[in-house]
């Protein structure tokens, strides 16, 4: 018969790692079902090197120094980890939740965690010529490794936050960063847009409003681009090797909206006190969720890991089995500590230990 775990976590985010953290810590052993190949999240997936400076009690770190530390942290419970596991369906059979996953597996839990931020995430295109063409010869949706840039002239489209991030980034490694962006609004802070122009005005930057890009030139790799004003139809042909291009991702939430969960209009599920949802047994913490307050931020999300954790202990043991507390710390160090399935121990990764 198929083990039935106590909790099983969707999704190996910033709020996945700390609730299975937390369920740890409140005597559960948690499962962790992640559909990428690594943990973190978005940390690790779209800004392993962008500067973190909002997490308490870490002054600064970058995205991928913060998912390993995260996982390290996770790992100390020993939950069990699933790599390359999307779940695509969860149905309740007897009373026990069987979570289906596209590769054909199936597992089982007395309660269900989803934390799957906006889904599987893939970029939004922007449909200009070459666009497909250049991807991966100069031009990305996602920045991996900030040295790439050194000595470049980047191009960076976008208004958006993580536009004016890797402005701020790169101005400091590339040999130069050019901002274009479609409007005159912005949907980044104020105030990140307002360090930006500062930054145009003082010359460090050259940024473009309302501009697009019509066509991109070179062999095999980006040499040069040519930038249109969509008001006056005015063109400029910039010298440029790389291209990052920071129109969002588009969540692919397909899989959730089979799950039979309360969904706002912007598709995000709709939590109540201890993040429960409409169905009992499954709650739902992080950038998937949103209610009367909610910032999608990683410090919500740890807080949000915390209250689940009592949430499901009551939903398992009933009440006054307690949940999330002070915890005395591991018995012992443990770095390389995830429970391997013999199963399918490919999928089993040994934990990231940051040197
Ligand atoms: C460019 C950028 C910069 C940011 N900077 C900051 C910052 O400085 N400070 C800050 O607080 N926040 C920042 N954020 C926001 C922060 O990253 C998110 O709030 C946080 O990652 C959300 O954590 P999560 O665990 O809910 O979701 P995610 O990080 O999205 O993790 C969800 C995980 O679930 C997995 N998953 C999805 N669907 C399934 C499925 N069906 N089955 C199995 N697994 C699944 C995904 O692969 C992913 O690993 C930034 C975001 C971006 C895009």
């Amino acid at each position: 018969m198929d083990k039935i775990h106590d909790v099983i976590i969707i999704g190996g985010g910033p709020a996945g790692l700390m609730a299975g953290f937390y369920c740890g810590t409140a005597g559960m052993k948690p499962m962790i079902l992640e559909s990428l190949d690594f943990l973190g999240g978005q940390s690790a997936a779209l800004y392993p090197e962008k500067p973190v400076y909002d997490v308490p009690g870490i002054v600064e770190c970058t995205g991928q120094q913060l998912a390993d530390a995260l996982t390290e942290q996770a790992m100390q419970i020993e939950p069990i980890v699933e790599y390359n596991q999307s779940v695509d369906e969860i149905k309740q059979v007897d009373g026990i939740w069987n979570l289906i996953c596209k590769s054909g597996k199936v597992y089982k839990s007395k309660a269900v965690v989803v934390a799957i931020g906006k889904g599987a995430f893939s970029p939004i295109k922007l449909g200009f010529p070459g666009e497909d063409e250049y991807f991966g010869n100069g031009l990305t949706y996602t920045v991996k490794h900030i040295n790439e840039y050194k000595g470049q002239e980047v191009l960076i489209v976008g208004g958006g936050d993580s536009a004016m991030d890797w402005t701020c980034t790169l101005k400091n490694v590339a040999k130069s960063v050019t901002l274009i962006h479609r409007r005159d609004g912005f949907k980044a802070h104020i105030g990140a847009v307002n360090q930006i122009k500062a930054m145009s005005q003082a010359g460090e930057i050259k940024m473009l409003i309302p501009y697009e890009i019509k066509k991109i030139e070179g062999k095999s790799k980006i040499e040069k681009v040519t930038v249109f004003n969509n008001q006056t139809n005015e063109e400029t042909t910039l010298s440029v090797q790389s291209i990052i291009i920071c129109a969002g991702f588009k969540p692919t939430s397909d899989s959730l909206k089979k799950w039979g969960l309360d969904l706002n209009e912007k598709g995000l599920i709709k939590t109540h006190e201890l993040c429960k949802t409409n169905i009992p047994g499954i709650f739902a913490i992080g950038d998937a969720t949103e209610y009367p307050g909610k910032r999608h931020l990683i410090v919500m999300e740890f807080g949000e890991a915390a209250s689940v954790a009592g949430a499901v202990s009551t939903h398992i043991y009933g009440k006054g089995k307690g949940g999330a507390e002070w915890w005395s710390g591991p018995k012992k160090k443990k770095t390389d500590n995830i429970e391997v399935n013999n199963n399918n121990s490919t999928n089993v990764k040994p934990v990231p230990v940051k040197q």
